[in-house]
């Protein structure tokens, strides 16, 4: 980049928003369902590098009496303060904003376009959130915007710089990937990028085997599919198999590579209530000098440095990040704990 450029952008907003429509649905499985969203606008999103867990943020528009949706409030997204003044207005005029992640993004051709997968949520009536009911409906043609990355703006030269994506490893060789559905984008495009010389292992908790996905990784990762099980009244709770998997690839006293050199359980970890705060703890990247004082002089040859990422219901989150940091003993700086939605809460 010439230096005029770099001048340039460090001026440009970091997010912008998009104005995109839907080019395709499609059914990947009974609970998933990926929408590719399209525009000329997007030519100037995104990050540069591989988009891991990068989140976008979607406005929900709402709808009037007759089911036709309201136009959402004229705001110009990239100025400062939009947000508080958005949300000050009226829910039922101003639509709704819900997060999701990039699964895919083609953004180096003609028609620039990105995949979304949503999960199909709805209660035992059939009552989705704003985003839910939205994808339902969703068919090509549809508009709607987003805000993300904007690829002119100094943060998205790299993927560590943007704000919007979580997925810091440092040199961490062993990781652990671990979320429920609301992750499986997430996790899928992490496992995507991973260079060869990465291990550890990868576990997904959906609603039902339907909902197993091909996935791939040039690494070398042992993936875990969970199913809840799909029959109301057999079905597994929210979180419980993910919490078992973890516990068992992670147990206590811990891998030798990640404990503590004297054995020590690690702190009590501060409270979070989930049902009032976002669970929200990511560790910024690991500089070289704090992956070497991770190599404690206890460890055995070879050990290397571990780096997990964790995301879903935001209580089974607090439930592990309890156990990993205070039971295992777990450093804080090689994990992030991410609580992607709660259970009988709306987004927002
Ligand atoms: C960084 C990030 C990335 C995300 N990426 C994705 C993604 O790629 N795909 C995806 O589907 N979701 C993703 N999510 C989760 C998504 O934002 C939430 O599920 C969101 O609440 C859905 O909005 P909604 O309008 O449908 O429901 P809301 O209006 O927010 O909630 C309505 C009701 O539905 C419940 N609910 C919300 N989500 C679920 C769920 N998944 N299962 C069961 N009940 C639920 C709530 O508890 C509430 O009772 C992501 C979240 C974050 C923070």
């Amino acid at each position: 980049m010439k230096t005029r450029d770099i001048a340039a952008a460090s001026t440009e907003p970091m997010t912008l928003a998009f104005e995109v429509t839907v080019s395709s649905v499609q059914e990947l499985s009974p609970n998933f369902r990926r929408i590719t969203f399209g525009g000329y606008s997007l030519r100037d999103f995104g990050v540069n590098g591989d988009t891991l867990d990068l989140r976008i943020k979607l406005m929900i528009p709402s709808l009037a009496a007759d089911g036709t949706e309201l136009p959402l409030p004229a705001f110009e997204m990239s100025r400062t303060g939009w947000y508080r003044e958005w949300l000050a207005m009226d829910p039922a005029v101003r639509g709704s904003m819900r997060t999701y992640t990039v699964r895919h993004a083609r953004l180096d051709t003609v028609y620039p376009e990105i995949d979304v997968d949503f999960v199909m949520h709805f209660d035992s009536q059939g009552n989705g959130g704003p985003a839910a009911n939205w994808a339902l409906n969703a068919k090509p043609g549809d508009a709607i915007t987003l805000i993300g990355p904007n690829n002119r703006a100094a943060q998205c030269l790299t993927a560590e710089a943007y704000g919007g994506i979580e997925w810091r490893p440092g040199l961490a060789q062993r990781i652990l990937l671990a979320g429920d559905e609301t992750a499986v984008p997430a996790i899928s495009a992490i496992l995507e990028s991973l260079p060869e010389y990465m291990t550890g292992h990868a576990f997904l908790e959906v609603p039902e085997a339907g909902d197993f996905l091909e996935l791939s990784s040039p690494a070398d990762i042992e993936v875990t599919w969970l199913a809840r099980g799909a029959a109301i009244g057999r079905s597994r709770p929210h979180g419980e198999l993910l919490q078992e998997a973890v516990r068992k690839a992670v147990p206590v006293p811990g891998w030798v590579a990640i404990k503590a050199a004297d054995g020590a359980a690690g702190p009590e970890p501060e409270d979070v209530n989930v049902d009032v705060d976002i669970l929200w703890e990511t560790p910024q990247r690991m500089e070289t000098d704090e992956i070497q004082a991770t190599k404690n002089p206890g460890m055995p040859a070879g050990a290397m440095p571990f780096y997990a990422w964790i995301a879903g219901e935001a209580a089974v989150i607090k439930d592990m990040r309890r156990y990993l940091v205070r039971d295992v003993g777990i450093d804080r700086k090689q994990v992030a704990f991410m609580g992607y939605w709660r259970q009988g809460k709306a987004e927002g």
